[in-house]
């Protein structure tokens, strides 16, 4: 692994660990931080943090708190607290 994609995966438990404290801007700064540090590198961002991120605000989606999900014709659907929607194949998680 190298230093970009340590440095993300990094940034994404600090974004965790601020969601789950409730410091949800602190949490959107580590987002967007990561999200700058993988397009400087042309990585792709990993999975679940594509998958509990909002695309719209950059908050860092916690399933019962800030975000809701839900199935639907075989897919998983997340919606932000700011009314936007993820979505992905229920088989693919
Ligand atoms: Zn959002």
């Amino acid at each position: 692994m190298d230093v970009a994609a340590e440095r993300i995966e990094r940034l994404h438990d600090l974004a965790r660990a601020a969601a789950a404290d409730d410091e949800h801007d602190r949490a959107r700064y580590y987002v967007r931080l990561a999200r700058r540090v993988a397009e400087r590198n042309r990585l792709t961002l990993p999975r679940t943090f594509r998958r509990f991120t909002c695309d719209r605000c950059d908050a860092y989606l916690r399933p019962g708190r800030n975000a809701r999900v839900r199935l639907q014709d075989g897919h998983v659907v997340i919606t932000c607290d700011c009314g936007a929607h993820t979505r992905y194949p229920y088989e693919d998680q």
